[in-house]
């Protein structure tokens, strides 16, 4: 039975399902302004071994992940490089992913974009309005935080003013210094930005600005996986304020807490001091990614309880390079082993089971990864003693036995062991578009052939761009040609 630790309760709690065998996961994604660092990578991969652990229990998963592509930093990032904010998310959004594959991270199922979601935002802080907890000033948008019973208490924690070492999303809370006069009360926090000049700006009914950050999560949930769901996942230093305000944001909407289980890791550290671009004390994926094996980091990565901090360290990747070599040299050993079926290791094969009894159990306690590797360690020194200090055979039986548990811990873990282990099942059966997806890649196709459309057209090649409008009609896809654009849409 798997136990999660809930951030809300802070205790660990018998993980129940809204739907049967199946499972919905948001985790913060990135704010894409510079090169992702280390501790991305690590809460991309502990929340990949949590999804690939219920892949692995046979839940259907989904899980969403996004990407915030605009704030005060990428604009600063993009009017130095003279660039705009979309093409700086492009290039590094298209970097991330890069890394997350190159380190086994399977892909999210949809990856929303904060700029691709306004309209949803826009509807969902009219809905906060509506009831009441939020309000328009100059032409900006804040959540009235003291109407908000309970607000303190979201989360159980003390509740401090952030430190001046917070990360990068302060402008939300704490560039509103510059705002303080618009706000009701101290804690508000904005929803709605009024644009400054020169910014990125979208049409609302306040004015044109821009989302705040809080609510691109929630409104992105609300969009992809509804009011509430299974879990949602993040790093420890988002529970205040960033997760503490989606779920007064979804309180204050349609009443719940947005998800059922809040999961947090720990930090990366350097020298005792978190990680972070704002202290510019991190190292790059692509950086470490240059030094060592993707699996040595990924294994390096997982070997550490997605709760407990890592103080990452060179020493440290060196370690797991040793401990990870360890464990493949010995998978491929046990693959080519010969095996004798009339000798007697019944109790060599009960301590293989108990082993990988114990492996699930620890991942069942709240995703122990630390124990978990331990018995693998464990099982591989009773095997060695039998095979190389007594010199014993062991049977078919046996080996297949420990395949199987190595191969899970490979699927579990994301750590590929040798190119002769058949994982392919347990992925590509993970990955199946949702409805949501195949939905946006129909749109997609439409607008791929409109756009085909047009360029025939513009070459005058009427007979195929007609054929083209033909078939979609077919279809029940009417277009309307309004000037140089085209627009479609089902017919009724
Ligand atoms: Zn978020």
């Amino acid at each position: 039975m798997l136990k999660l630790y809930n951030d809300l309760l802070k205790k660990k709690e018998i993980f129940k399902p809204i739907t049967k065998r199946k499972v919905s996961i948001y985790v913060c994604g990135p704010t894409v302004y510079d090169q992702a660092h280390i501790g991305h990578a690590r809460a991309a991969i502990a929340f990949d071994v949590l999804r690939r652990y219920f892949l692995f229990k046979k839940y259907k998963v989904t899980y969403v992940s996004n990407y915030t592509d605009v704030d005060d930093n990428m604009i600063k990032t993009a009017n130095e490089q003279d660039i705009t904010i979309y093409e700086l998310a492009d290039e590094l959004i298209s970097a991330y992913e890069a890394a997350m594959n190159e380190l086994n991270v399977l892909p999210c199922d949809i990856s929303p974009r904060a700029t691709e979601t306004i309209q949803e935002i826009i509807e969902f802080i009219q809905l906060i309005m509506k009831n009441g907890y939020a309000y328009e000033s100059n032409g900006s948008v804040y959540f009235y935080v003291d109407k908000l019973e309970g607000y303190e208490t979201i989360f159980p924690r003390k509740f401090t003013k952030k430190s001046s070492q917070d990360e990068i999303h302060d402008q939300d809370t704490m560039a509103l210094n510059e705002y303080e006069d618009e706000k009701k009360g101290e804690k508000d926090f904005a929803l709605w930005k009024k644009s400054k000049p020169g910014e990125p700006k979208w049409e609302a009914p306040w004015g044109e600005g821009r989302p705040g950050w809080h609510i691109e999560c929630s409104s992105m949930i609300r969009k992809y996986m509804g009011d509430l769901i299974d879990i949602h996942g993040g790093g420890k230093d988002l529970i205040f304020p960033h997760h503490t305000n989606e779920i007064a944001q979804t309180l204050a909407a349609v009443g719940t807490t947005l998800a059922n289980y809040w999961l947090h890791n720990g930090f990366v550290n350097l020298k005792g001091e978190k990680m972070s671009k704002s202290l510019k004390n991190f190292t790059t994926i692509s950086e470490v990614l240059k030094l060592y094996d993707s699996m040595v980091i990924r294994f390096y990565l997982t070997s550490v309880n997605y709760r407990s901090p890592i103080n990452y360290s060179v020493e440290g990747l060196e370690e797991a390079k040793q401990n990870f070599e360890k464990i493949r040299d010995f998978y491929g050993f046990i693959y080519h082993l010969k095996t004798l079926d009339t000798v007697n290791d019944s109790e060599l094969f009960e301590n293989v089971k108990e082993s990988y009894n114990n492996f699930k159990k620890a991942l069942d306690d709240d995703i122990n990864t630390t124990k978990a590797v331990s018995e693998i360690y464990q099982i591989m020194k009773i095997i060695n003693t039998w095979i190389i200090e007594k010199r014993k055979d062991i049977t078919k039986r046996t080996q297949s036995e420990l395949l199987k548990f190595l191969d899970d811990y490979s699927k579990i873990f994301g750590v590929i062991l040798s190119d002769n282990q058949d994982l392919d099942d347990f992925i590509t059966k993970s990955h199946q578009p949702s409805t949501k997806e195949q939905e946006q890649i129909m749109s997609q196709l439409i607008e791929l052939l409109i756009d085909i459309r047009s360029t025939l057209r513009k070459k005058k090649m009427f007979d195929v761009s007609d054929k083209i409008r033909e078939k979609l009609t077919e279809m029940g896809i009417e277009l309307d040609d309004l000037g140089e654009k085209t627009i479609w849409k089902f017919k009724n």
